[in-house]
């Protein structure tokens, strides 16, 4: 079959893909284009998607049905959260197009605890595992950062001047004069000018952060236009530990990011600015692709340097880091172009 992948483990990139419910948002009477083959050989790696009646297979390293739980999905990256505090750099990415369940998946729902996502939860783990390695003497310093990326700029979503959160202009930082340089030390640390970095020591902390966040995005999507969708959400947890027992020391990062919105210019109807937008975004998600596929091929020349997310992200997405890619993908049958093409974006990654 044309569309078909083969389940293989690339290196130290995985993909899962998760499929949200049918919504009272599609409409009555929307049926799910989607179904999940229950073959022994792709049990939970498959899924089918029908258009046009023809039917179109996948297969990846996890698929979660509409059915799976937010805590179901945790449990299987949790294993991958808890590498971070080893000492290994991960990204984890929500890819597919708006509304099809990014920013739940990511963040879920804060109000209701059945229904938070992978950052409230990945940090609540690691919080209880660095305090419970405190007895055998490992001592942990962790920082914040949380910025999107808009238009190949970035914003810092932490910064307590109100204007720099509030102004930025299409094209540059505004009247605030920041210039978000990024930078890598010989290390692999990465520098970003100007952005804020929070020191924190515990769950209440990183909390009240990324409310700040959400607000500071929220902000600009009732003044850019519903913005948040077309910007990457990054946010960043760096740790550092120390044994004092054994002087062994680890610096893990991890890096969970809610890309912009994946849909092309059709079915936005861009013109315009919005046009440029619209091809701003497909550039660097095909850009992330781009480095993702040549990691895995383990090509010599990985193009980090082609979009600022790629670039940011380098030395967390090179080397014996771990990435993983969510693709989410929405049930009804008036998405199924667009899910179509997020399920082969992401079986190219895969
Ligand atoms: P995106 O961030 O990709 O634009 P959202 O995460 O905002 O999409 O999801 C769109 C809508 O679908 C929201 O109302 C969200 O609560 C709902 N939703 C998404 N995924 C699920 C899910 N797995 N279970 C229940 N509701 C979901
Ligand atoms: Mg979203």
């Amino acid at each position: 079959k044309l569309h078909n992948t083969i389940l293989e483990l690339k290196g130290n990139i995985r993909v899962f893909c998760r499929v949200r419910p049918l919504l009272p948002e599609d409409g009555v009477g929307t049926d799910m284009v989607v179904s999940f083959p229950t073959s022994t050989e792709s049990r939970g790696r498959g899924i089918e998607l029908v258009q046009s009646g023809q039917k179109y297979p996948f297969t990846f390293d996890k698929v979660f049905t509409h059915e799976a739980s937010q805590q179901e999905v945790f449990v299987e990256i949790s294993q991958l959260i808890q590498s971070a505090l080893d000492g290994y750099k991960v990204c984890i990415f929500a890819y597919g197009q708006t509304g099809s369940g990014k920013t739940y998946t990511m963040m879920g729902r804060p109000d209701a605890p059945d229904l938070k996502g992978l950052i409230p939860r990945s940090l609540e783990q690691i919080f209880q595992i660095s305090q419970s390695l405190m007895s055998q003497g490992w001592q942990y310093k962790m920082q914040v950062s949380v910025l999107e990326i808009y238009n190949e700029t970035i914003r810092d979503l932490l910064s307590t001047n109100r204007s720099s959160s509030a102004d930025m202009t299409r094209s540059e930082n505004g009247a605030t004069g920041k210039q978000y340089t990024i930078k890598h030390d010989a290390n692999g640390n990465t520098h970003v000018s100007d952005l804020t970095i929070v020191d924190v020591c515990s769950i209440k902390e990183i909390s009240s952060l990324l409310q700040q966040a959400a607000h500071s995005r929220s902000v600009s999507k009732t003044q850019m236009n519903e913005q948040s969708s077309r910007s990457h959400f990054v946010f960043t947890l760096r740790i550092s530990g120390v044994n004092e027992n054994t002087e062994q020391q680890v610096q893990g990062v991890l890096n969970l990011i809610d890309l912009a919105g994946s849909e092309r210019l059709s079915r936005s109807g861009a013109t315009g600015e919005r046009l440029k937008e619209t091809q701003a975004i497909n550039k660097s998600l095909s850009c992330l692709s781009d480095v993702i596929f040549a990691l895995a091929k383990k090509e010599d020349h990985v193009p980090f340097r082609n979009s600022k997310l790629t670039y940011l992200l380098q030395p967390c997405l090179g080397g014996d880091s771990k990435t993983l890619m969510f693709v989410n993908v929405s049930p009804d049958s008036s998405s199924v172009g667009e899910s179509l093409c997020s399920l082969r974006f992401a079986a190219r990654v895969n």
